[in-house]
């Protein structure tokens, strides 16, 4: 087995071999690919990763959307799995233990945001879990989680108690917490009318969490496919957004998850006066939507920000909080070869909430 190689490799002091699904450019499929991930620190740990979920912003990067990808691109940053190996530092984990990582594997440590743990704002820059130069490892890229293994700082992974449902617990690592985050920054309390645009894999959780915290919940989707889950998972409503300025209702927060072109000032107009949006749907940037002063001004007093995921010790509350209260995603589990009929079916309209790759299907191939 590739992991007893890897333990190997580990008593060596050499760089860990790893086999995942990669792609090569912008416009290619995923195929299996073997690359090394650097040697185990003595802070590190290595995980063998059991699931990994796919985020919509793995097929905005895989296809180059925002800025143009560092290729081969291994992407995935909802990993979950079991720790298999650890560095003579380590405090937090055994092996045999169970750990998550998310979209960041280190930061700079020493900057304000890092040291409130908001590492997610480090002014250096997070170093992203792949599709960034690991400025900790001499700028070699990193690759994430479509993959059996990922060697990680401890500070980087949280911890997942024994008895947790691992395959759910993958999407918490990216879903989760960047849904968690804005519901706790605008401080969502019993009674807040919360809406939720765009309802995939982030909008499903933003809806879970905002229920728990005590909150009215309505969806805004693009058309009324998910109308029987939202209501199943507990919202009001379902509207279909082909046209916002119809809908009569007001709203004290909107967590827009949507990842195409839309008006944001038409939502704007949906928040009572005080209300805020947080907005964490992260579009192309040829179509990065646009406000302007206008949109701002004819909705005064309301307020907009952006969120990005979280951080390290907000995300081990998001985890905690996840479990006591059975917060889990809605997954559908696939095999490693069918990545990219997932992400087709993300991209048209196809798929429900949140594919989670199996890892274990990656010896299939
Ligand atoms: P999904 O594809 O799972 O879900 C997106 C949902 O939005 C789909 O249900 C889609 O509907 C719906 N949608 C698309 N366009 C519209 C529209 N105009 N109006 C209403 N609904 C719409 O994506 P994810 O939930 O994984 O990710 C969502 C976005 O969040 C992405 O842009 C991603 O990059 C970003 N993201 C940002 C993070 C952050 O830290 N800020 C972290 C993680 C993700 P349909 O089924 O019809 O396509
Ligand atoms: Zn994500």
């Amino acid at each position: 087995m590739l992991l007893d190689s890897n333990l190997n490799e580990i008593k060596e002091g050499k760089r860990i071999t790893a086999k995942g699904y990669a792609v090569q450019h912008k416009d290619d499929t995923f195929k299996p690919f073997e690359f090394s991930r650097h040697a185990l620190g003595e802070s590190d740990i290595l995980i063998e990763i059991l699931y990994a979920g796919i985020c919509h912003s793995d097929i905005h990067s895989a296809r180059s959307e925002w800025h143009k990808g560092i290729y081969p691109m291994v992407p995935g940053h909802e990993i979950a799995g079991r720790v298999v190996a650890v560095g003579s530092k380590v405090s937090k984990f055994k092996v045999g233990d169970y750990a998550g990582v998310g979209c960041m594997v280190n930061s700079c440590g020493e900057c304000e945001a890092c040291k409130a743990s908001n590492e997610q704002y480090c002014e250096r820059g997070m170093v992203a879990t792949y599709d960034c130069k690991d400025y900790c490892h001499n700028d070699e890229p990193t690759y994430g989680g479509y993959s059996n293994n990922i060697v990680v700082s401890e500070k980087f992974a949280v911890t997942v108690p024994q008895d947790a449902p691992l395959e759910k617990v993958a999407p918490l690592l990216c879903a989760g917490i960047t849904t968690y985050a804005p519901l706790k920054f605008s401080k969502v309390k019993a009674g807040d009318k919360v809406a939720v645009a765009g309802f995939g894999g982030l909008g499903m959780m933003a809806l879970k969490y905002a229920k728990q915290m005590g909150a009215e919940v309505f969806i805004f989707a693009r058309n009324k496919n998910k109308e029987q889950d939202a209501l199943k998972l507990g919202a009001t409503k379902l509207y279909d957004t082909t046209d916002p300025k119809v809908v009569t209702e007001r709203f004290d927060l909107i967590i827009s998850t949507i990842p195409t072109p839309y008006d944001i000032t038409a939502y704007l107009k949906l928040l009572k006066l005080g209300g805020e949006m947080g907005i964490v749907g992260l579009p192309p940037s040829e179509v990065d939507p646009k406000i302007g002063a206008q949109g701002l001004i004819f909705n005064a007093h309301k307020k907009v920000y952006g969120s990005l995921i979280g951080g390290m010790k907000e995300t081990q509350e998001m985890l905690d909080f996840s479990l006591k209260h059975k917060i889990y995603p809605e997954t559908e589990i696939i095999a490693a070869n069918q990545i990219n009929e997932a992400y087709e079916n993300l991209t048209t309209g196809k798929a429900k909430f949140r594919y989670v790759i199996d890892m274990k299907t990656l010896e299939d191939n």
